[in-house]
């Protein structure tokens, strides 16, 4: 087998069952594998620390597959993939969902695969070298564990070119999605387009979410800022808000959100769709002195990286400090952030921050994270990314 043997003292990380070698910590590669090759990793000593992809183009020179000496083949795959789906067999048999995530790459100990159930079919994100080269292995699995009607690719180019691969999308397996596919989420019917809309097609991480929000929503006004196809703005229609307003910038978000509004039980009068940038939206309505029960800020990552923390701070903070001014006393800020590098502490920091520049005083009343079909693996903390605040303005 071929090997990857670290520097003197770099196993610490492996040790604990993190699965990433970065390329600084290698001391030699030996029998010269190729993108996507499995590997051997070993100690300084030669100690067996684990079995991964090699990937000579990333930073991440390997990701583990396990923690010990493996052969990685397509029973090897079929075990896992029916480990994660085990998992989620909860989910699988929850009438009031059909679409939800069966694998989270790193969490499911698949690094670098995505894969979206939406009813009947399944939209996957080849993002690693390693399950590239398993990609035709990888497909047959999932269609034989799952019975899907067919395997869709939409893998995010971006993650792709770091791990050297070309952008990848199109049918994998048996049918094309259709253009316009129903799920179901705690009472709504929310459209999905797999082959155009944004992500895989849905962001399934804030499902729970959601549904947690509704009991702020009754009785009151809402503003619902990045609303991509209103599935937030559909949730507090139905949980009796008295006015509803979604605001995005894309256009086709827009459109979903109108088809979705025609699916919905919840009366398509009380709600307002505008497109529009938030940042212009929020300080309009302060301008005419426009007050609501709640408003919702869902934006799309800010810091993509460590080095874009402090930029992608000021941003969160002005979102809030402009939200935050048009909530009537007794009202919520509901307030979201996907991006990894700014953690839960930083965030509600910048919300306090926020809150205090305002002059407005408040209180969190329920801390959100991301739906527990993308759980965060205890040795693998990057995979906590999602964190929202529900705040109460108190006065
Ligand atoms: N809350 C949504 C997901 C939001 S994703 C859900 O539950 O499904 C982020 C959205 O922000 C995208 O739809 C994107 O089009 C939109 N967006 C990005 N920048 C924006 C801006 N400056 N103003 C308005 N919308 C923006």
């Amino acid at each position: 087998m071929k090997v990857v043997r670290l520097k003197k003292g770099r196993e610490a990380s492996l040790l604990r069952r993190h699965p990433w070698v970065f390329s600084g910590a290698i001391e030699a590669v030996e029998g010269g594998p190729e993108s996507g090759d499995s590997v051997l990793v070993v100690s300084h000593d030669r100690q067996v620390l684990g079995t991964g992809a090699y990937s000579p183009q990333s930073q991440i020179r390997v990701r583990l597959f396990c923690f010990h000496e493996c052969e990685i083949n397509k029973e090897y795959l079929a075990l896992v993939v029916a480990e994660a789906i085990a998992r989620r067999k909860h989910l699988q048999n929850d009438p009031e969902r059909d679409a939800f995530r069966l694998v989270f790459g790193e969490s499911d100990l698949l690094p670098g695969l995505i894969v979206d159930r939406y009813r009947d079919f399944l939209v996957c994100q080849f993002q690693s070298t390693g399950m590239e080269r398993w990609k035709p292995e990888l497909v047959q699995v999932l269609a034989e564990l799952t019975g899907c009607r067919g395997i869709y690719e939409r893998s995010e180019s971006a993650a792709r070119k770091r791990e050297g691969l070309a952008a990848a999308e199109g049918v994998l397996y048996g049918d094309s999605p259709p253009e316009s596919l129903l799920v179901r989420e705690y009472g709504l019917h929310l459209e999905v387009d797999i082959v155009t809309g944004q992500k895989t097609g849905a962001y399934l991480d804030q499902a729970e979410n959601r549904r947690l929000i509704r009991p702020y929503c009754s009785g009151g006004e809402v503003l619902n800022c990045f609303s991509y196809s209103g599935a937030f703005s559909m949730a507090a229609l139905q949980a009796g808000a008295t006015r509803v307003t979604s605001v995005d910038s894309s256009g086709p978000a827009l459109k979903l959100l109108q088809r979705n509004l025609q699916h919905s039980q919840s009366a398509a009068e009380r709600h307002t769709s505008v497109e529009a940038r938030v940042g212009d939206l929020l300080r309009d309505w302060q301008k005419q002195n426009r007050k609501v029960e709640l408003v919702i800020l869902d934006p799309p990552k800010f810091a993509d990286h460590k080095s874009h923390v402090i930029k992608a701070s000021r941003a969160y903070k002005d979102l809030s400090l402009q939200a935050v001014k048009l909530i009537r006393p007794g009202g919520h800020l509901v307030t979201f952030s996907c991006s990894g590098a700014i953690d839960l502490k930083l965030f509600q920091k910048i919300t306090a921050d926020a809150f205090l520049d305002a002059g407005v005083q408040g209180e969190i009343v329920q801390y959100l994270h991301q739906s527990p079909d993308h759980p965060v693996a205890l040795t693998f903390p990057e995979s906590q990314y999602l964190k929202g605040l529900v705040c109460r303005v108190t006065g």
